[in-house]
């Protein structure tokens, strides 16, 4: 199994890096996907792939939350990184309404500057998006932006949404909300065909039930897999295989090792 989207360099993990490694490797997880926050977070993240170059992949970005005055100076900053060394995709990146919309013309000016970024790298971008939709769809079918390929982590549109955002060939990243009781996300999704989904934890967030209330840990995947293959009425290991091969391709389009 792939974690497409999980915070493994956060201090929660990296206090005991080895033990949570050892962990989530018995738990069956081939590779985990770091999506990075703000020039802060980086070096956490580098250090941990650097250490772990088989198992831990590093992207580049800025998070929409972290979208501040300074935008274009962490721009910048990130930027150079990007132009020194090769990462596996530009994120996570996006537009985020829910926590604050004070700036969100920012929000949308940084997200088009580094999905122009993953044009010009030859890669692809992991899409934080929440409460903005509308913005994000319309900004991913402006004509220069027709060749950009793209996940959409923790996918929390509506079914029409789930409809137009593959249909404009962006895969969507399902974790921990799949479980919760209270979600309508398999009803958004059901209509979608499994070639377009990926799995994540968005580790330490968003843990699945039976462990909800504690930090969420690569290792849990597995719980994910296995709801998806319940509301499929599939096999956990059919699942497993189909989300991880539509993962490797994010990879091969990259051409990370
Ligand atoms: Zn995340």
């Amino acid at each position: 199994m792939i974690d497409t989207h999980a915070h493994l360099y956060d201090d929660i993990f990296t206090s005991d890096i080895e033990s949570n490694i050892n962990q989530l490797l018995e738990a069956g997880i081939q590779e985990v996907w770091l999506p990075n926050c703000d020039i802060e977070t980086l070096d956490s993240l580098l250090k941990l792939s650097t250490s772990y170059p088989d198992l831990c992949k590093p992207m580049i970005g800025l998070h929409p939350t972290f979208v501040k005055n300074n935008y274009k100076e962490q721009l910048k900053l990130l930027k150079t990184f990007l132009s020194q060394r090769k990462f596996l995709a530009i994120g996570e990146i996006g537009l985020d309404y829910y926590w604050d919309i004070s700036y969100k013309n920012e929000q949308i000016l940084a997200f088009k500057t580094q999905c122009q970024w993953a044009l010009e790298e030859n890669t692809w971008v992991d899409i934080h998006c929440r409460k903005a939709y509308a913005d994000l769809i319309a900004i991913l079918s402006m004509k220069e932006f027709n060749e950009l390929k793209g996940i959409i982590h923790c996918f929390s549109g509506d079914a029409s949404e789930a409809t137009r955002l593959t249909n404009l060939g962006y895969s969507l990243g399902i974790g921990g909300v799949i479980t919760y009781k209270n979600t309508n996300l398999f009803d958004s999704i059901k209509h979608i065909d499994l070639s377009y989904i990926v799995l994540e934890t968005d580790s330490p967030y968003l843990t699945p039930v039976p462990f909800r209330g504690k930090p969420n840990h690569p290792q849990y995947l597995k719980l994910v897999a296995q709801k998806l293959a319940d509301l499929y009425e599939m096999q956990v290991d059919e699942i497993i295989s189909i989300t991880t091969k539509n993962a490797l391709k994010f990879k091969a389009f990259s051409n990370f090792q």
